[in-house]
């Protein structure tokens, strides 16, 4: 899961980012509504956080935009408190939640769970051979058990999982998983995968490397068990 965090005080877009980037996912930051608008047309996202005082074009401005682009894109506003009027306009034009300043970290979490669990429609789960991925609560387990995962791994995982049988570059994988203003390389994404491939082992999922290309997430051959 990718989100693009459209916030101007770099205290608040921190705070968002680390607490979002430890669970899992990949976090990108825009300081102006001119770059938020711009990172928006460019790059792919499954959530906005929006704070609608943005510096060179309105939040309100970027989310008319962006739903002017016929974009499906969940949106959750950032308002001031005494923000009543701009967050009835942002309802109006499209955004799907909202908290008011200061809030809680914890809180926006949770509401980032619940609007990315409904854009991930209503299967959050997703099963492979022995191993089960809670898409919503983040947890993967093998045979019941929860695996012992980095916030990258999971993120690795969930990329691989969600295009399982499907070649997956490194490139792509790169472009997941490090936000703006951090590397990851191609050597990271190596150990990445030798880390995750151990630890899949024991539920029969694999991870093939397709030399030169990248990886794909095999599906798991189906055992012929005798019928009782
Ligand atoms: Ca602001």
């Amino acid at each position: 899961m990718r989100i693009l965090i459209a916030e101007d005080d770099p205290i608040i877009a921190d705070g968002i980012s680390r607490s979002l980037r430890r669970g899992g996912y990949a976090v990108d930051c825009a300081h102006t509504g001119v770059d938020a608008d711009t990172a928006l047309m460019t790059g792919s996202y499954d959530l906005l956080i929006l704070d609608l005082g943005l510096p060179k074009l309105p939040g309100l401005e970027v989310l008319k935009r962006l739903r002017a682009r016929k974009s499906q894109v969940p949106v959750l506003i950032l308002t001031a408190l005494d923000g009543t009027s701009d967050r009835v306009k942002g309802l109006d034009l499209g955004a799907d939640d909202y908290m008011a300043k200061p809030f809680e970290l914890a809180e926006l979490e949770a509401r980032v769970r619940a609007l990315t669990r409904r854009s991930a429609g209503t299967t959050p789960l997703i099963e492979l051979g022995q191993l089960t991925y809670d898409q919503v609560g983040r947890v993967a387990l093998i045979n019941g058990q929860p695996l012992d995962l980095s916030a990258r791994e999971m993120g690795l995982l969930e990329f691989l999982l969600t295009r399982a049988g499907r070649l997956v570059s490194k490139d792509q994988l790169v472009d997941h998983l490090c936000g703006w203003g951090e590397e990851v390389s191609h050597n990271a994404i190596e150990v990445y995968v030798h880390r995750l491939r151990k630890k899949l082992e024991s539920g029969g999922v694999h991870i093939v490397t397709v030399r030169g290309l990248g990886y794909c997430l095999e599906k798991p051959q189906d055992e012929q068990r005798p019928q009782l």
